[in-house]
């Protein structure tokens, strides 16, 4: 079955609105969520893209190799 990425990159105001949306406010202030390329832990600040993949939300920090990464992921698709 063919996966499909969606990459959306926030402007800063509109980070904590979709982290709500998401349920992941809390996550990210408690340090509980971690950049899926470099693993580094993602903070209000750090925080680069949402990588949606089907079902699962994949976070990115603002590391223009993880934008990268995470675009390349997408276009290889
Ligand atoms: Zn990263």
């Amino acid at each position: 079955m063919k996966e499909y990425y969606t990459l959306v990159v926030f402007h800063e105001r509109e980070v904590e609105k979709m982290l709500s949306k998401l349920n992941l406010a809390e996550k990210v202030e408690k340090g509980e969520i971690k950049c899926a390329i470099c693993g580094k832990t993602i903070t209000k600040e750090n925080l680069g893209a949402i990588l949606r993949k089907n079902g699962n939300i994949l976070i990115i920090c603002d590391s223009v190799k993880c934008i990268e990464k995470a675009g390349g992921l997408i276009s290889a698709f």
